[in-house]
């Protein structure tokens, strides 16, 4: 399992009633502590719950990571569908060939492929070409991948993506202020900022 801001954020991203339940039985003061089983049992979330809980908030931490790695994979498929300059091959770069190969005198003349400039124009990657097709909506199949994607979150809120953004930009994830250490014994001081969940 995570650690305790891990399993607070998991818990304020979750649809789940129980969560919702867990994360205010768990974010609640109280004089003598609660061990986090104890609470998960109150609030009526079995260990499966939990797993899905994780999983939910893990993936959509995932896809966050991957939607924020658009731009630049988007950099490099345009890079990679554009054509470039290669040598002529018939040539082979030096804009002139020999009129006739066979015969005594060697005259050179210009390359009748590259008309002597010694490059042409190679077309840039296919799979690059289709998928920005696709993509853009230059073909029936695709018609803009982009507003159709249903990523299927669970997002609470502006806020939340914004943080849910913010967190997915760092190495490493940021330590809600005061919640510290395991997650067996949440004691009063610690638990009063949630993450924006538990209401
Ligand atoms: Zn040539």
């Amino acid at each position: 399992m995570g650690q305790a801001d891990d399993l607070q954020l998991a818990l304020s991203r979750s649809s789940s009633a129980k969560a919702h339940r867990f994360l205010v039985l768990l974010t609640t003061p109280r004089k003598i502590p609660i061990s986090v089983t104890r609470l998960a049992r109150m609030a009526g979330v079995e260990a499966t719950d939990l797993f899905d809980i994780f999983k939910d908030y893990y993936h959509s931490q995932g896809l966050m990571t991957m939607v924020k790695a658009l731009p630049a994979l988007a950099q490099d498929v345009v890079q990679d569908s554009m054509s470039i300059q290669v040598e002529c091959p018939r040539c082979e770069g030096w804009g002139k060939v020999l009129e006739d190969p066979d015969a005594e005198e060697k005259v050179k003349v210009e390359c009748p492929r590259c008309s002597g400039s010694g490059r042409m124009r190679k077309a840039g990657d296919a799979d690059a070409r289709k998928l920005m097709a696709e993509t853009v909506g230059w073909t029936k199949r695709g018609g803009g991948a982009g507003p159709s994607v249903n990523l299927n979150l669970n997002l609470g809120g502006v806020e939340s993506v914004i943080e849910e953004v913010e967190r997915a930009s760092t190495s490493s994830p940021r330590k809600i202020a005061s919640a510290g250490g395991a997650i067996v014994d949440v004691t009063p001081d610690e638990v009063d900022e949630s993450g924006g969940g538990g209401k």
